[in-house]
């Protein structure tokens, strides 16, 4: 066997292949369940609604509707909310692609904000600055290992009299100043998409909001505007934004073991923190050590030489991944929107972020393999 073929077996993957293995049986399971169930239903049944119960449970007060993903989880909002043609929202420069495409799919604009360079998150002096008349509603995002500061955004929200939206895809589970991520907005979501931390076998997401005529909203908007007792009476242009039954059963399943599992993120991160804390001065800079209002989907190094690192991890059989690449307002898709402006910290993350494996089965001999492969890096 070769060096190369050394490495490459004992490669630590940062999209594991094995995420679901030890809930095959519970796949299959669920599958046969749904599949065999007299009832034939499989969108928006008991499973899905039970599951929205769950999910309520854990937040307290809000309702939660189930959709077909996190992505059009924002657009239910942003619809329901009446945002629409010659309305701005405000959103982080540095993010994913659905912070900007979901204003632009309802006919707003997104405005960038730049970001906090060192927790990555939107910048709240920056935000309040992009202001105008036609500021509908602000929409920051809670960005891989930190919640987004959440009080001083719905106090800006409140003294400019907009919606807030909050973008909670990768923070389910988190806590900020004894609240729970999702129920900060007038609205938040969930995306239970693959990689996310709650993920699952396919597809789907969530609308939290302790509004509740804007979950009724939100509820017919997700089948074609139909009110749940009217079938084919559409009181409102909606979508198809529905709940997969085989997804919910299988989540329903899984739930009880979510805290355990985010529980064993936040192990893995402070483990990193703490050993490359003294990497800042060479040029490694780990997120913020701390538990208040963290989250750990993916957990996230800025680098300046951030290649090189990626190259050398590499060579030390740890893959990592770049999130992300280029600022929002730097996209093909997205420069229209943004023909002048300029966002420092967002394009310095994008050109020194990297992203470590942080899922919960990683073992403790592969966290320090990791650990190790960083700590060697030439500074
Ligand atoms: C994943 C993600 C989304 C979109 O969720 P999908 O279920 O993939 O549509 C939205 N916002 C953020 C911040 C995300 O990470």
């Amino acid at each position: 066997m070769t060096t190369t073929d050394t490495v490459t077996d004992t490669t630590i993957p940062f999209f594991p292949p094995d995420l679901f293995e030890a809930d095959r049986d519970v796949l299959l399971d669920v599958v046969r369940e749904v599949a065999t169930d007299p009832a034939q239903r499989f969108i928006l049944g008991e499973r899905t609604a039970r599951f929205e119960e769950v999910l309520r449970a854990d937040l307290g007060s809000a309702d939660v509707i189930a959709c077909g993903s996190g992505t059009t989880a924002l657009t239910l909002v942003l619809r329901a909310m009446g945002v629409t043609a010659g309305d701005e929202v405000i959103v982080p420069a540095f993010g994913c692609a659905p912070l900007a495409n979901t204003v632009l799919g309802v006919g707003a604009t997104p405005v960038f904000a730049d970001i906090d360079p060192h927790t990555l998150v939107i910048d709240p002096d920056a935000a309040e600055a992009l202001v105008t008349p036609r500021t509908k509603a602000l929409m920051p995002a809670h960005v891989f290992s930190v919640m987004a500061d959440m009080p001083r955004l719905r106090a800006l929200a409140t003294r400019h009299g907009l919606r807030l939206i909050e973008d909670s895809a990768v923070a389910q589970g988190a806590v900020l100043e004894g609240r729970p991520a999702g129920t900060w907005g007038d609205a938040g979501v969930f995306s239970f998409v693959q990689v996310k931390s709650f993920g699952g076998p396919g597809e789907g997401g969530v609308v939290v909001t302790g509004d509740l005529e804007l979950a009724r909203t939100v509820r017919m908007l997700r089948n074609h505007g139909q009110d749940g007792t009217h079938r084919f009476r559409h009181h409102l242009i909606g979508l198809n934004s529905r709940f997969d039954e085989i997804l919910a059963a299988f989540q329903l399943r899984r739930h009880p073991g979510l805290a355990g599992r985010l529980a064993r993120r936040a192990e893995i991160a402070a483990h990193y923190t703490e050993r490359f804390t003294p990497l800042a001065a060479h040029g490694v800079v780990p997120p913020p050590p701390g538990t208040d209002g963290r989250c750990y989907y993916v957990y996230t190094l800025l680098a300046e030489r951030r290649d090189d690192l990626k190259r050398h991890l590499a060579a030390h059989g740890v893959e990592s991944h770049v999130y992300y690449p280029h600022p929002l307002p730097h996209q093909p898709a997205f420069a229209a929107a943004a023909p002048d402006g300029h966002w420092p910290h967002a394009e310095r993350a994008a050109r020194q972020c990297l992203s470590l494996p942080v899922y919960p089965h990683l073992t403790d001999a592969q966290v320090e393999r990791i650990t190790e492969a960083v700590l060697s890096f030439p500074t």
